[in-house]
């Protein structure tokens, strides 16, 4: 079992990068089928994504666009309590159908407050492409989540773009927190 130690956690080898490699084609081709000829907008949430977004986008194999955003949180004292909000848009995305690509959905709580925010910038489309999920943390069950890779336990992981206190990043395969 490979292990990566990340400052005071020790965290084992969950999906080898083959792995998620074979689910982003498997994916793109999900996205070629139904976004062809519709040249979407990709917008990657930064900074987890920008792994993902690089590969997902090239999977696809469709004309595209593509922009990135970051979610500043602000005031509240919890994380679920913190008011969101997207900066960085560069494009307009009116009438443009829209795929939002994110490392990891856990409560759903950023996109809750995100899409209302994207929503009044009247796009034809928006669908989720999430690498991650975490269906028994998921409390907004309505989000369009559209394109998943992997349902994975309520654990923290790390790799492809995740990271922990910013170590991990750079790693090719996801690794999970060990016992
Ligand atoms: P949500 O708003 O869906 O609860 O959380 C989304 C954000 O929480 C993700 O974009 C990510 O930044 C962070 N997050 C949730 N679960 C994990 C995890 O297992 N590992 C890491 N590194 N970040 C996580």
């Amino acid at each position: 079992m490979q292990k990566i130690i990340a400052q005071d956690l020790s965290f084992e080898l969950y999906l080898p990068a083959s792995d998620i490699q074979k689910r982003v084609q498997a994916l793109g081709a999900a996205i070629r089928q139904q976004y062809e000829n519709k040249n979407p907008i990709f917008i990657g949430v930064l900074n987890g994504a920008f792994l993902f977004t690089a590969d997902l986008v090239r999977a696809c194999q469709i004309s595209c666009e593509v922009d990135f955003i970051k979610i500043a949180s602000y005031a509240g004292t919890t994380s679920t309590n913190k008011m969101k909000k997207a900066i960085g848009l560069s494009k307009d995305i009116k009438q443009r159908h829209i795929i939002l690509v994110e490392d990891i959905v856990d409560t759903g709580n950023t996109f809750s407050k995100l899409l209302p925010d994207l929503q009044v910038l009247e796009p034809a489309s928006i669908a989720i492409a999430t690498l991650l999920l975490k269906p028994e943390a998921l409390q907004y069950p309505n989000l369009p989540i559209q394109f998943v890779g992997f349902e994975i336990p309520n654990k923290f992981v790390i790799g492809y773009g995740l990271d922990y206190n910013e170590v991990g990043r750079q790693l090719e395969g996801i690794y999970q927190l060990a016992e």
